[in-house]
């Protein structure tokens, strides 16, 4: 059978060959990333017009005081206006390519920190759902947690569920140790326990964003592969940030947090992503 994980081409270098093996990106990426490389290329046209008028609107008035002001705002605002879009073209690349940029971890952080919520905006104006501007924030974010080719050993890496995987009737106790499992097989919680033996990985189960970061913070991982909704999955990262957060969306047959369910092999995919051969 193929080897689900990664495949290598031929023709990457050996430095290249040092990145962590990349999960298809098609499963995690593919259906989602045009909602944001378009509404950051929208994003870039307003601001290119916006810097437009405020060059042009002083440049009718300005000429009257010295003849070189207007000029000089130009070549001001036209280094602004380039360096905004170096970075976009920057972050285009990375997402398109996938490739490990050397800035690559401050892009994350700003795609996180600013990017984002400026495109929920943006994406307000054209009608675009947040929860669709979530998935696709989320599938780039994977997409940069893998261009950063961070390998790490099992003890360094959190395996982050939400308590609505469990089966509204169970009534073990799991947000204490998910080892408490019976493995009774009603829900996908003994395969996560399974997979967090098979790999040493811790697995922890949070009944909300509160006990999540404090599971982040005792734990202190440095890879987080995290299943939840688009709105959990979108602060998660948020709050995570520097530790790169791993997203993978549940699934929701019965509605919105109640006996949720995860594609398994998605997960198992991701642990051997991150993890140290
Ligand atoms: S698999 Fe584990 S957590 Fe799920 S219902 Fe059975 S005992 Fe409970």
């Amino acid at each position: 059978m193929k080897d689900p994980k990664i495949t290598f081409k031929d023709r990457e270098t050996a430095e290249e060959s040092l990145q962590p093996e990349r999960i298809e990106l098609d499963t995690f990426t593919r259906p989602r990333k045009r909602v944001f490389i378009f509404l950051l290329l929208v994003t870039s046209l307003l601001l290119l017009g916006l810097a437009f008028l405020l060059w042009w609107v002083p440049f009718v008035g300005l000429a009257n005081i010295h003849e070189w002001v207007p000029v000089l705002l130009a070549v001001l605002l036209s280094g602004i206006v380039l360096v905004s879009l170096g970075a976009v073209l920057t972050l285009v690349f990375t997402i398109v390519r996938g490739k490990n940029l050397f800035f690559n971890r401050r892009i994350r952080g700003v795609v996180i920190r600013v990017v984002f919520p400026l495109l929920v905006g943006v994406g307000r104006c054209f009608g675009i759902k947040k929860s669709e501007i979530r998935r696709s924030f989320v599938a780039i974010n994977n997409q940069l947690v893998m261009a950063e080719a961070q390998k790490v050993n099992p003890e360094k890496m959190l395996i982050l569920l939400p308590h609505c995987l469990q089966n509204h009737d169970c009534d073990v106790r799991i947000t204490g140790d998910v080892q408490n499992c019976k493995s009774c097989g009603k829900c996908k919680i003994k395969n996560l326990a399974a997979l967090s033996e098979k790999y040493h990985v811790h697995v922890a189960v949070a009944t909300g964003g509160t006990l999540a970061r404090k599971i982040v913070v005792d734990k202190r991982p440095k890879i987080i592969i995290a299943v939840a909704c688009e709105r959990d999955l979108t602060s998660g990262i948020q709050d995570a940030y520097p530790i790169p957060v791993f997203g993978i969306f549940n699934r929701r047959p019965f509605g919105p947090c109640y006996d949720t369910d995860v594609d398994i092999d998605l997960v198992e995919k991701g642990l051997k992503t991150f993890l140290i051969n």
